[in-house]
């Protein structure tokens, strides 16, 4: 197996959205990962990244959001064009596992035509009807499409196995939203990986208790951080951060990769 780290732009922000009560007003410029999965059987996306249309016209496309996130992106980060670049064809995914229907994230839906799109019901619903304080982050344009949609249920799903073999293990990891989800790589040579996407934003959030600054439930969000702390205290899994700055520098980036 490889795994590609790629980087679909970054987001202008405020640290303060990240860690809940540090960093106020302060400039915070977080990348927006997705990563891409060789599979013996199969090519799988973890996140999309942004929409193509946030590269044209993002005050269109994502509205008033950009006063906390302000994407900045081009047509070449793309996750379609980004994943051709390393040789994959669109119509080569197999899976896309979609952490959360946030719009860095769910960007690319419907843009990968014989792909299983892997979403909990819990967050395909909350999409639709959002809390007030998270319509901001949901552009129904970017998931309301008619895709092939596999849904999982929450716990009772908790640890799937893709593809029954334990290299690639979804794990049901709610908080940010939910029904936000990990995907646990598991590496030949790298050993295990925990991609977090926006369940562990840095590492301040898993090594100093801080809240995230964004999260639909709190205590969740804790509960989901102390998983992958004892993943990675006791079982020796790397955490993969989700909008590190600092982490994101120290990895290999595509087309280098881990095996
Ligand atoms: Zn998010």
């Amino acid at each position: 197996m490889k795994l590609y780290f790629f980087e679909c732009g970054i987001l202008k922000s405020q640290k303060q959205y990240f860690t809940a009560g540090r960093g106020l007003l302060e400039p915070f410029d977080v990348p927006v990962p997705f990563f891409l999965i060789e599979h013996p059987q199969g090519y799988v996306l973890y996140d999309t990244g942004n929409a193509l249309e946030v590269a044209i016209d993002k005050v269109k496309h994502w509205g008033d959001v950009i006063a906390a996130y302000d994407p900045v992106m081009t047509e070449d980060q793309w996750v379609v064009n980004q994943i051709k670049r390393v040789g994959v064809k669109p119509e080569d995914i197999k899976y896309v596992v979609l952490s959360h229907l946030h719009l860095d994230h769910a960007g690319g839906v419907g843009h990968f035509p014989n792909a299983k799109y892997v979403v909990q019901r819990d967050e395909l619903y909350y999409a639709y009807v959002p809390d007030f304080f998270m319509k901001g982050a949901y552009i129904r344009a970017d998931f309301d499409k008619n895709v092939d949609w596999f849904i999982l249920e929450g716990w009772r799903d908790n640890k799937f196995d893709l593809f029954g073999d334990g290299k690639i293990i979804i794990y049901f990891t709610p908080g940010h939203t939910p029904g936000h989800q990990s995907l646990l790589v598991n590496l030949e040579k790298s050993g295990p990986m925990m991609l977090t996407g926006d369940a562990c934003y840095t590492t301040e959030n898993i090594d100093e208790d801080v809240l995230p600054g964004l999260g639909w439930s709190p205590s969740l969000c804790i509960q989901t951080i102390q998983t992958f702390r004892f993943l990675r205290d006791q079982r020796g899994v790397q955490i993969v951060t989700g909008h590190d700055p600092v982490a994101w520098q120290q990895y290999k980036k595509a087309p280098a990769y881990y095996d």
